[in-house]
């Protein structure tokens, strides 16, 4: 239960209180994952992240750095932030949870229904991330989002200060697939390449799956890199290869499976015309 409410001063202040706290005192942001009725997130103590100013969206030449308190609907009313993103943050259906909900919170929450995560995997994203180090010193390091991701317990008790987007020229289209927009996801998923003299590189394909969490298809990225499929299509049957899928209330295993792969091969295939069309990113 939670007993005590604090404003934190400073980044190096909280993650000090975060270390005393024992696992029991945890940041909050817009609360909504917080708060939710059935919130996986225990705690004693939350520290308010409110006056730390970590609500800016600033773009400096290619790069655009968003601060982990940005709202989903300032998101949505920047012009800064791209197009692609704002279709992520669409995901979130309903108004309120949009003017409360912040970019640092969702990553931070790791849902396997994720609305903003493999968007911004996609993308390339980073993350700027405050530590205490075990001599006590605090320190910032600026990491690739797919690192976050995979060593999220390392990174438990850190604090996300800014999401970082520095690659300009990269295609990335998403699709989440519900039973409504205000229900919990089956699948959320996203393509994302590097455009270079007009043609796709470096690609990037992630998904969130209702049951399995947050999965990488580096197997796909690598066999379109090494143009093993003739066509797009040919990619849906093996990209849901190694992935166990569950039966829930947002569908059966063969549902999400087929969806998936799909998807998967629709992305590309919208990719590849994106391009050859010479799009705008
Ligand atoms: C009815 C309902 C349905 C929802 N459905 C979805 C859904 O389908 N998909 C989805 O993705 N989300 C869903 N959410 C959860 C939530 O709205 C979003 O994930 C939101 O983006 C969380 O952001 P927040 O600022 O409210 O996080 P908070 O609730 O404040 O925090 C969430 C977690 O992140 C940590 N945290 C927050 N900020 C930081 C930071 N800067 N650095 C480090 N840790 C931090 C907190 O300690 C906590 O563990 C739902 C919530 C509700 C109430």
């Amino acid at each position: 239960m939670i007993g005590k409410f604090t404003k934190g001063e400073s980044p190096k202040q909280i993650l000090q209180e975060v270390q005393k706290g024992k696992g029991l005192t945890r940041l909050i942001a817009g609360g909504t994952e917080i708060n939710r009725l059935g919130s996986s997130v225990a705690a004693d103590h939350l520290i308010s992240l409110q006056n730390l100013s970590l609500n800016e969206i600033r773009k400096e030449g290619s790069l655009i750095s968003i601060g982990a308190m940005v709202t989903f609907t300032e998101m949505l009313e920047s012009d800064t932030i791209p197009a692609y993103l704002k279709e992520a943050v669409r995901f979130c259906g309903s108004f309120t949870r949009r003017n409360m909900a912040t970019i640092g919170g969702n990553i931070a929450a790791d849902r396997d229904d994720s609305y903003l995560m493999p968007t911004l995997l996609s993308a390339k994203a980073r993350v700027l991330l405050g530590d205490i180090s075990i001599d006590g010193k605090y320190n910032e390091e600026d990491i690739p989002l797919r690192e976050y991701l995979e060593f999220r317990d390392h990174f438990n008790d850190s604090l996300i200060l800014a999401v970082i987007l520095n690659r300009p020229q990269r295609v990335v289209l998403s699709k989440r697939f519900a039973r409504s927009v205000q229900s919990n996801a089956a699948v959320t998923v996203s393509f994302g390449a590097s455009v270079e003299d007009g043609t796709l590189s470096d690609f990037r394909i992630f998904a969130a799956v209702k049951g399995t969490g947050i999965v990488r298809l580096s197997h796909i990225e690598e066999g379109i890199a090494n143009r093993q499929f003739v066509e797009p299509e040919d990619v849906a049957p093996s990209a849901t290869q190694n992935i166990a899928f569950v039966d829930d209330i947002t569908g059966s295993s063969s549902y999400k499976r087929y969806i998936l792969g799909s998807s998967v091969a629709d992305l590309y295939k919208q990719s590849l015309s994106i391009v050859e069309n010479g799009g705008d990113l």
